[in-house]
């Protein structure tokens, strides 16, 4: 208690123990606060966040028009219901929820802000975690021990997001920006804009951006498949009169889990029913002389990589009204005036953004030790999608590719809370996912092409061709393994 309330005060500076660390004050560490508070009552825990305030991904990204891009019954967290009426919704909104909820529950008390860690190094003797964190402004290093780690850090590097080097930049006379760095200052109206990319980002500033600059074009490499999808779900904003808030909650996030489940097997079994639809779909909202072939219909297939939501079709409708286009070509340079491309044509510019994506980073960039051996986590093992093998008292939240990330950051927090609680009961302090089955492969972390997994395969950690080392990246598939599946499974030693 006398910790608690040190934290709570910010009196302490050094060398604070707790039975839980956790870092990142994202969407998953103030949900993992929510779990650790009603699953183990009795443990004491802080949370360390590098920056200056909450919210972590939805307080970071002010590009114009950010948004979910998948419906917050789902993101929501599954504790909390979501009662605005939009299912897709601004980035500010989700903020506001994610903060609420740290409020509501008393948990915004136990961040520390300003609190980087550095390292985290595990000592058998002890079986506890020490770590190295730069606190404030002034980077101070001060130390935070406790029995369990629990990343919530996210999977991008905050300080700069992924850039291509592209030719003649500096001759450019206009504006460069990075969404991960947009500014409130960038004055974009009746100005000629261009986005290069063609990911979630992209395709969520062209048809903001368009309602007030002269012209936006998305200039992409190639195309990416777009859904269309109605940015308030009319049945729950129904449901939400007629029933108990958590009720209707429950009803609509289960009906979204269960269509995004059959959309993904769809596409993954008959790829080619699922191309046509969405094609067929993306015909209906452009103009019918539209070259969908070019700038619509990607290489792979439906689901190999991330599909691009766009609320009541708003790129369609900008393209449509020719507030915005899309160019489907190389980039040869950038010039003076803009960009020209590898056909010889220019784009003019004013501005670019550069939506090219996000830096991959594993466990918030921390340098972690195991009794004194360095660990790379490419050489791990992923247990059940949140530990990693021969490295003990650590877990780290990392969501879906396919459906939306809280689904399964709620249930690690669930299954952490068990394995706590169950190495209360038994008396024991640690516990460490080892593999001693030599017929389980390594296999890369998952099975999706798109451009920002490939590029940090190399670095992530390793699933393996069984369970509990395998990635289903199937909602339905984790609730049995984790809500319910024994957490004495005999490839978790305890002692
Ligand atoms: C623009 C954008 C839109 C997205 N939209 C969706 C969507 O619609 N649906 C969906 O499912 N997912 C979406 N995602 C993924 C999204 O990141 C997750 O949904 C979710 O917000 C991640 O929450 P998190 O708390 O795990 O991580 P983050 O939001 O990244 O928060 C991590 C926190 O940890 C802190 N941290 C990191 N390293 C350290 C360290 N070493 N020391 C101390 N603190 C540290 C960071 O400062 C940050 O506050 C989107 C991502 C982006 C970038």
């Amino acid at each position: 208690m006398l910790v608690e309330a040190a934290i709570a005060n910010n009196v302490l500076n050094e060398n604070i123990h707790v039975d839980v660390l956790i870092v990142g004050a994202g969407l998953s560490g103030i949900g993992a606060g929510y779990h650790l508070q009603k699953n183990c009552p009795t443990k004491s825990y802080a949370i360390l966040e590098g920056r200056e305030a909450s919210g972590g991904t939805w307080d970071l990204f002010r590009y114009p028009g950010i948004r979910s891009d998948s419906d917050m019954y789902t993101l929501g967290y599954s504790f909390k219901p979501w009662t605005e009426a939009k299912a897709i919704a601004d980035g500010p909104r989700i903020l506001n929820y994610v903060r609420e909820t740290a409020n509501d529950n008393g948990i915004d008390k136990k961040i520390r802000f300003h609190h980087h860690v550095k390292s985290a190094s595990w000592s058998s003797k002890d079986a506890r975690w020490t770590l190295e964190v730069e606190k404030g402004p002034e980077r101070e290093t001060v130390h935070f021990t406790c029995g369990f780690l629990f990343m919530c850090s996210g999977y991008y590097n905050y300080e700069n997001g992924y850039l291509p080097e592209f030719p003649g930049t500096a001759a450019f006379k206009g504006r460069i920006i990075h969404p991960q760095k947009w500014t409130e200052d960038i004055d974009y109206a009746g100005k000629r804009v261009v986005v290069i990319g063609s990911g979630a980002t992209a395709v969520t500033l062209v048809p903001e951006m368009a309602k007030t600059a002269a012209h936006v074009t998305m200039l992409q490499r190639s195309p990416t498949y777009v859904v269309a999808r109605p940015a308030e779900d009319a049945l729950a904003n129904k449901l939400r009169e007629k029933l108990p808030a958590k009720l209707a909650y429950h009803l609509i996030r289960w009906r979204n889990v269960l269509f995004g489940m059959y959309f993904f097997q769809l596409c993954r079994r008959r790829p080619e029913v699922a191309k046509r639809m969405i094609l067929g779909a993306a015909r209906k909202q452009l103009p019918p002389d539209y070259d969908i072939g070019t700038h619509f219909t990607p290489r792979y297939n439906p689901w190999e990589q991330r599909l691009c939501l766009v609320p009541d079709g708003d790129l369609f409708n900008a393209i449509t009204e020719g507030r915005a286009s899309v160019v489907t070509n190389a980039i040869d340079t950038f010039t003076e005036t803009g960009i020209r491309l590898k056909d010889g044509s220019e784009l003019p510019a004013d501005l670019i953004v550069t939506a090219t994506g996000l830096n991959l980073q594993v466990l918030g960039g921390m340098q972690v030790s195991v009794d004194g051996r360095a660990v790379d986590f490419a050489k791990t093992l992923n247990y059940k999608g949140m530990m990693f093998s021969d490295v003990p008292n650590m877990a780290s939240i990392f969501g879906y590719i396919n459906a939306s990330w809280t689904l399964r950051s709620d249930l690690t927090s669930e299954y952490v809370c068990r394995l706590l609680n169950y190495m209360d009961r038994r008396g024991y302090k640690r516990c460490m996912p080892r593999n001693a089955d030599p017929t389980v492969g390594a296999k890369p972390w998952v099975d999706f092409s798109s451009g920002y997994l490939a590029r940090s395969n190399a670095k992530m950690p390793k699933q393996g061709t069984k369970a509990p080392w395998k990635l289903t990246q199937n909602y339905a598939r984790d609730i049995v393994a984790l809500r319910l599946g024994k957490v004495d499974d005999g490839v978790m030693v305890y002692s």
